[in-house]
């Protein structure tokens, strides 16, 4: 059988998906990715449309739709705060009818499934740093609820296809990533600081800033997902996925000033609701099943995406949401 697989990547045109996208149109596959660009820009993947073993289809994962392929990678869902909660049962929605749909197509197609979920399924943790074992600590009616519970329920829908049915489900727990690509106006803590150094604007950190952070580098995610998609057969995790060192965010703020050479101010905001106060995974599991570690220090994934943040226009993006 040919090493070349037929792969869908739901959520491919966003900040991760268009990364794992492009690793794999270079491994030779074919690759179908799916997106309603809710939260990202067709320009993330329009290289790729040059590609003979690429194919891009606008479509919402809240609907079904049925391709036949060999792997799936179900990313489709807002990542970030502002986003998913612009619209909070939508969100729900994409992921708990996301998953359905992937997996009953999977399920017709005989095709292996990777959910890609999320440290957010921990909630603000009472364990630290978190386990797979452990089981969360959500606000199942907080703020942040329609993300952490449609990703909790899309990790059971796994875990139920797997059981009754026999499938072959992978799922990884993302904590925060960075990198080139990021949505400049996503409101996320990496883009929020970065824009708004470079742009001489003031740094707006939520809180006193003492709350953590593990931030990994985008590369190193993306090569922790293809390993586990392709890992060892038994193994359905779920498996961390994440950078273990821990960065208050007041440290974020400095790191980033220092790097960009900024002269903005640091002012302080409220904190939001149910704000996890620290987070770090612990990824012995994945160092053992998958004999992966990321291997890219915050300061140095820095550099790189401060690098691509000042090739880019701000003018070009439009903020997905006013939430940012
Ligand atoms: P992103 O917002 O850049 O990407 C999400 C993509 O999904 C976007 O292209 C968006 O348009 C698309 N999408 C949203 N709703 C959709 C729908 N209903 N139908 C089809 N497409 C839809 O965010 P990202 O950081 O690339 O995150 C990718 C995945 O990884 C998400 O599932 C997210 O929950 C997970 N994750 C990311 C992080 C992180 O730090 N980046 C952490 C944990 C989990
Ligand atoms: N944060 C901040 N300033 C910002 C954006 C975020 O201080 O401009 C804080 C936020 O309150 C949280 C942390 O940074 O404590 C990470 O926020 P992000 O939205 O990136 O991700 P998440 O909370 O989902 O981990």
């Amino acid at each position: 059988m040919s090493a070349l697989k037929r792969i869908l990547v739901t959520g491919g045109a966003g900040f991760l998906g268009s990364h794992l996208c492009e690793r794999l149109v270079k491994e030779g596959h074919d690759v179908i990715c799916l997106d309603n660009f809710f939260t990202s820009q067709k320009r993330n993947v329009s290289p790729l449309l040059e590609c003979r073993n690429f194919e891009l289809i606008r479509h919402d994962i809240v609907q079904p739709i049925w391709l036949e392929v060999d792997q799936i990678y179900n990313l489709a869902c807002p990542a970030a705060p502002g986003h998913y909660q612009y619209n909070p049962i939508k969100t729900t929605k994409t992921s708990v009818l996301g998953a359905i749909n992937v997996l009953g197509m999977a399920k017709r197609c005989r095709a292996r499934v990777l959910q890609a979920s999320t440290s957010e399924v921990y909630g603000d943790p009472e364990v630290h740093p978190q386990q797979e074992s452990y089981r969360g600590s959500v606000n199942p009616i907080g703020p942040r609820a329609c993300y952490d519970e449609g990703k909790r329920v899309a990790e059971s829908l796994c875990a139920d296809y797997h059981r009754m049915h026999g499938m072959d489900v992978r799922i990884v727990r993302i904590f925060n990533t960075y990198g080139p690509r990021m949505h400049p106006f996503d409101g996320r803590v990496v883009s929020n600081f970065i824009r708004q150094a470079l742009l001489g604007e003031d740094i707006t950190i939520f809180g006193e800033g003492h709350q953590t952070r593990s931030f990994c580098y985008r590369d190193d995610l993306v090569e922790g997902m293809i390993r586990m998609m392709n890992g060892p057969a038994e193994f359905q995790g779920p498996v961390n996925i994440g950078n273990p060192g821990e960065f208050t965010i007041k440290e974020l703020a400095e790191l980033v000033l220092e790097i960009t050479e900024s002269r903005s101010n640091i002012v302080h905001q409220p904190l939001p609701q149910d704000d996890p106060t620290r987070r770090r995974p612990d990824i012995r599991l994945a160092k053992q099943r998958l004999g992966w570690e990321p291997k890219v220090p915050l300061r140095d994934g820095l550099q790189k995406t401060i690098g691509w943040f000042r090739t880019i226009d701000f003018e070009q993006y439009r903020p997905p949401t006013p939430n940012f």
